[in-house]
């Protein structure tokens, strides 16, 4: 009896599409596989089929039209943080991308992985040893959460710091699925649920991200967490300004998605920390403690004002 594959080579998104239309059991894409490889090493993800999507130049080109800046989702964040026209254009994304993991890791992490990254939870983000130990919480078929003390919900924490940075200048994901391509905003994507926290279908190839040009955006962003590399994030927060004067906050690692609050510079800014702070939904899943995450949360706001020189 021949075995099912476990690994298979996309050359194009079709043959990506097809492979992921005629699998019959689990499969998943693999980009640049620095969240992927270390969820299945750790039992966190059994799909059985790996389909590799590395080698599909298409998705590696960064290119402009006359309104908008072009990333393919297999741009590397090394090479994004290093692009002159996202440096140019929205330095924002070279810092979020310069903040991810390491060196070693930005030369393989891929934006659009960056963006289906994992929900991460400090209960749930162990070996399966671990795990059992403790005992399996909601997002591992267990029957309740550990990290609020037996609630039916999961809390686990939106991590990419790409997400955030882009949603702040109301960038578009392009997307291709078995029905054919489309564009929304990136936030849209999100769902806010732990356990699944991607809308899309387990089908559908992230192709490009678009960026909006032309609104002269100034941003701020800033990142908190215990070492300045390798640690995921405890609470990331991009402010963007545009040129009317409208400002959108997004913070990352306080939610199970990115949490948004829009308003504009010239508003009474408190009534905007007060609301962002109001959207967040922490529980202890970190190594740092839900009340000294949110507490930090007016800081790293009011810091950004300032910058933005709004106070
Ligand atoms: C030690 C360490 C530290 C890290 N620190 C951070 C951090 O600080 N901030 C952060 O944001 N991330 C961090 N990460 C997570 C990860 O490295 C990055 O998010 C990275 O950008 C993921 O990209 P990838 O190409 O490796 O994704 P992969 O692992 O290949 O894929 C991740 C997910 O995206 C899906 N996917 C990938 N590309 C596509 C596509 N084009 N279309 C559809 N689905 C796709 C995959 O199926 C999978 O579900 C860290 C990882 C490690 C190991
Ligand atoms: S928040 Fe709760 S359910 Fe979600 S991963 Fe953590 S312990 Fe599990």
């Amino acid at each position: 009896m021949t075995q099912p594959k476990t690994y298979i080579k996309a050359t194009s998104v079709e043959h990506a599409l097809s492979l992921a239309g005629e699998s019959s059991g689990s499969f998943r894409y693999l980009a640049g596989g620095t969240d992927v490889m270390v969820n299945k090493f750790q039992g966190n993800d059994d799909a059985g089929l790996l389909i590799d999507i590395s080698g599909i130049d298409a998705l590696r080109q960064v290119s402009a039209t006359e309104t908008h800046l072009v990333i393919g989702a297999l741009v590397c964040l090394e090479e994004l943080a290093k692009h002159s026209a996202v440096a140019g254009n929205f330095p924002v994304l070279m810092e979020a991308a310069n903040s991810v993991a390491s060196p070693t890791i930005r030369k393989t992490a891929t934006l659009g992985g960056n963006l289906l990254c994992g929900n991460r939870c400090s209960f749930y983000n162990q070996s399966a040893w671990w795990r059992e130990a403790a005992g399996f919480c909601l997002k591992c078929s267990g029957p309740l959460c550990l990290a609020s003390g037996g609630k039916k919900h999961c809390f686990s924490k939106f991590v990419s710091d790409m997400a955030v940075a882009l949603i702040s200048l109301r960038a578009g994901i392009e997307i291709s699925d078995l029905r054919g391509v489309i564009t929304i905003p990136l936030e849209s994507i999100y769902s806010g649920d732990g356990i699944n926290p991607s809308l899309l279908s387990n089908t559908a190839i992230i192709r490009a991200i678009h960026i909006p040009l032309h609104h002269d955006f100034r941003s701020v962003y800033k990142k908190l967490r215990k070492r300045e590399t390798l640690d995921f994030t405890s609470l990331t927060t991009a402010i963007s300004l545009d040129k009317t004067g409208m400002i959108r906050i997004v913070m990352g690692g306080v939610h199970a998605k990115p949490v948004i609050t829009d308003g504009t510079g010239t508003e009474d800014l408190n009534s905007l920390v007060s609301q962002a702070v109001s959207a967040t939904r922490m529980v202890d899943n970190d190594t740092y403690s839900r009340a000294y995450r949110k507490a930090m949360i007016p800081v790293f706001l009011d810091r950004s004002f300032r910058e933005l020189q709004l106070i």
